[in-house]
């Protein structure tokens, strides 16, 4: 299996170690055909954009690079945080409707939105020790995820699941309604053959993203083809399959 886009970047404009000129450059090197660049969203706990308008910053680097690569197509969008439990973003509709796509993700180190979301968070960071409000916290992610997924055009759920537990199979039936895709993430090798299984059966899109923080690690999607073939998923359920 090929893919040829990848659209789950990361530069040194979030806590990506590499320029958005060196990412360009990799995705280039790598043959790829599209690229994505995704930082996480300003809420993210020292790792996220100074702010939603850097996005503007990174946009006219990206318009400046276009002409040097006519081969690819180089994409701008967000991994903007799910910040409250109504499903709030941590980037506003004006600014993400300067992007080409979005991605959204539930991250447990991040500043909430409201002061009534505050426990929220707190609970996901401790709930490895204190495994009796796993479910409580598996149910306020499930909504969160949801919520978002009706209030926004969301494109890409990054990694769902990872660090933050939720209800696979209702993320899912959102998706399969709104048309959102389920992000294999390569670089976490996430989610697993099972989940993938799942999600598969009830019929939502998959899209193979690597989550690079680095440019070496451009276009590496191999965990994608393995986990997709074992879990037999069709080719027409997989949007960035060649
Ligand atoms: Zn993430
Ligand atoms: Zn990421």
């Amino acid at each position: 299996m090929e893919f040829y886009g990848d659209y789950h970047l990361h530069s040194s404009y979030s806590d990506g170690r590499c320029s958005v000129e060196e990412m360009v450059m990799a995705a280039s090197l790598t043959g790829l055909a599209e690229m994505g660049l995704a930082d996480h969203g300003p809420r993210n706990l020292f790792t996220g954009l100074k702010s939603e308008q850097m996005l503007l910053e990174i946009k006219k680097e990206i318009e400046q690079l276009r002409p040097q690569y006519p081969d690819l197509q180089i994409k701008l969008g967000v991994e903007a945080n799910i910040v409250s439990l109504n499903g709030q973003l941590d980037v506003g509709k004006e600014l993400i409707a300067e992007l080409d796509f979005l991605i959204v993700g539930l991250h447990p180190y991040i500043l909430p939105d409201r002061v009534v979301d505050i426990p929220w968070i707190l609970r996901n960071q401790t709930e490895k020790i204190f495994p009796s409000i796993k479910n409580r916290v598996r149910n306020e992610n499930t909504k969160a995820l949801v919520e978002t997924i009706y209030r926004y055009e969301v494109d890409i759920i990054s990694h769902p699941g990872l660090k933050m537990p939720i209800d696979i199979t209702e993320v899912a039936r959102a998706c399969l309604k709104r048309d959102t895709c389920w992000e294999i993430n390569t670089g976490h090798k996430f989610p697993g053959l099972q989940e993938v299984s799942t999600v598969a059966r009830q019929g939502v899109n998959f899209i193979v993203n690597s989550d690079a923080h680095f440019a070496e690690s451009v276009g590496a999607l191999e965990y994608g083809s393995w986990v997709l073939e074992k879990a037999g998923v069709p080719h027409e359920q997989i949007k960035n399959v060649k």
